[in-house]
């Protein structure tokens, strides 16, 4: 199970033990919170991830304030403040917070920001960046998952723009993106996303072969120039094409 391999995969961590504590922040971008969600746990998260490196204060701020246990199933309820990675219907995951929060602070987002994502999964991530108040976007190849998503992203106060259908087409009537964010594995980067961003634009993307990818940003330099770095291994879902 996918899951669990990434459970073992080396990401870099900080010897930082204590944690310090994310300073509170006022949501620009309030939601609609279940009072029975106890975010003590997630500013604990938030405060765990900044341990490991995280540095970002709106990424931080973010997941303080989303109750991850709500986008996973009940009896993971438990788990889902863990910095791990938890199995979703139709044999997916929804990421690893670090991971999640890796991916966040490289897309380097402004408040406002028009941010496609390929893989809504369970919807975690698309709420991480609904918090910190860009537009996005968002498509999911699985109709369950998708409509799952919707269900709880709405229920928590969020309303991105969610699409069901194969994420290596994009959203040609929308372009261009500011930022473009894949949280499943493709092989190569996918020349349609590639069109898709705009100049100065930047996409984040783990990309690799099957056993292991490496976190990667593009950033488009210009109309037809594109430059590369990598951020350390990790192990994702593979993307597929097609929808289900
Ligand atoms: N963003 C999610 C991560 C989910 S895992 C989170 O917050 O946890 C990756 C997701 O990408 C899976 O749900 C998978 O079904 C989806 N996926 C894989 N290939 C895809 C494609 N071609 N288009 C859209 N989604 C895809």
């Amino acid at each position: 199970m996918l899951w669990m391999l990434a459970l073992i995969c080396s990401l870099p961590v900080t010897n930082r033990a204590q944690a310090e504590k994310t300073e509170p922040e006022n949501s620009k971008f309030p939601m609609t919170q279940s009072p029975t969600y106890n975010l003590e746990k997630a500013e604990k998260l938030a405060r765990e991830l900044r341990g490991k490196g995280i540095r970002d204060k709106a990424v931080l701020a973010a997941i303080a304030r989303i109750p991850r246990e709500a986008f996973v199933d009940e009896a993971l309820a438990e788990m889902a403040y863990l910095d791990r990675p938890l199995p979703i219907a139709e044999g997916q995951t929804i990421s690893q917070p670090y991971t999640v929060a890796m991916q966040t602070e490289l897309l380097q987002l402004e408040p406002g920001d028009r941010v496609l994502e390929i893989g809504t999964g369970g919807g975690y991530q698309a709420a991480v960046l609904c918090e910190m108040g860009v537009e996005l976007y968002s498509i999911e190849r699985y109709e369950e998952l998708y409509q799952t998503a919707r269900e709880t992203l709405n229920r928590l106060g969020y309303f991105p723009k969610l699409y069901h259908g194969d994420g290596y087409e994009g959203l040609p009537r929308e372009a261009s993106f500011d930022k473009i964010l894949i949280t499943a594995a493709p092989e190569t980067i996918p020349p349609k996303l590639k069109e898709q961003l705009r100049v100065g634009g930047l996409m984040v993307l783990p990309l690799g072969g099957r056993e292991r990818q490496q976190m990667t940003v593009v950033k488009r330099v210009s109309e037809t120039r594109y430059s590369t770095s990598t951020h350390g291994d990790y192990i994702f879902v593979p993307m597929k094409k097609g929808t289900e």
